[in-house]
């Protein structure tokens, strides 16, 4: 038996209470080797260990990656100048001041038009690296709301294990119980089935 659960969705007639609130829902979570279902609310699905914890796809895990590491890059731009981001942007903003002044005091003055050229040069790492992060961070929310597969939490799983387990023993029972009545003749099942709490004259009514 395995702890996987996938995300599915039934019509509007095949809705049922949700497991953690009881409000109706129509999202499901479907477990293969076990057959187990469980309605639940799609908000329950977020950011809830309790309940359940998400299967991230590569990609995600990947993305994850790729943007621990652009954070890192961004802290290690901002602490360059005296520890704050704003620090930071004002030293560029000095650097490329004094870079425009050794231009202007140069001989060369048809190359005034490229200024602005190497301007953006100048900036471009720091809000690469920005929109880097940015662009990350919307992949990662779009990737973690694609998700189709859970795993439930470790002691809730082994809840629906016993429960599971023992549905399944008494419909085994009840199948077999049946199976005895359309078996037996009457007057034969007080022989089958013994009631040993109850009395003795007990088992002659019910095979009526
Ligand atoms: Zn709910």
């Amino acid at each position: 038996m395995s702890n996987e659960y996938v995300k599915r969705k039934v019509a509007l007639k095949d809705m049922n209470p949700c497991m953690i609130c009881s409000k109706p829902a129509t999202t499901v979570l479907f477990n293969q080797t076990l057959k187990d279902l469980i309605y639940t609310c799609d908000i329950h699905l977020i950011e809830n260990p309790g309940f359940v914890v998400p299967i991230h796809s590569q990609e995600y895990n990947s993305t994850v990656a790729e943007l621990q590491r652009v954070k890192l890059q961004l802290k290690v731009q901002a602490s360059n100048g005296s520890g704050s981001w704003d620090t930071w942007v004002n030293k560029i903003f000095t650097k490329r001041n004094s870079s425009k002044d050794s231009e202007n005091s140069d001989d060369t003055k048809k190359d005034e038009t490229p200024t602005p050229v190497k301007e953006d040069q100048d900036k471009l790492p720091a809000i690469d690296y920005q929109s880097e992060y940015n662009k990350l961070l919307d992949k990662m929310t779009e990737l973690q709301m694609k998700v189709r597969n859970f795993k439930l939490n470790d002691n809730m799983f082994q809840h629906r294990l016993q429960t599971k387990k023992a549905q399944q023993i008494a419909i085994a029972k009840r199948k077999k119980e049946e199976a005895n009545y359309s078996n037996t003749k009457p007057e034969e099942l007080e022989k089958v089935f013994s009631f040993p709490t109850v009395p003795s004259n007990d088992p002659n009514k019910k095979g009526q």
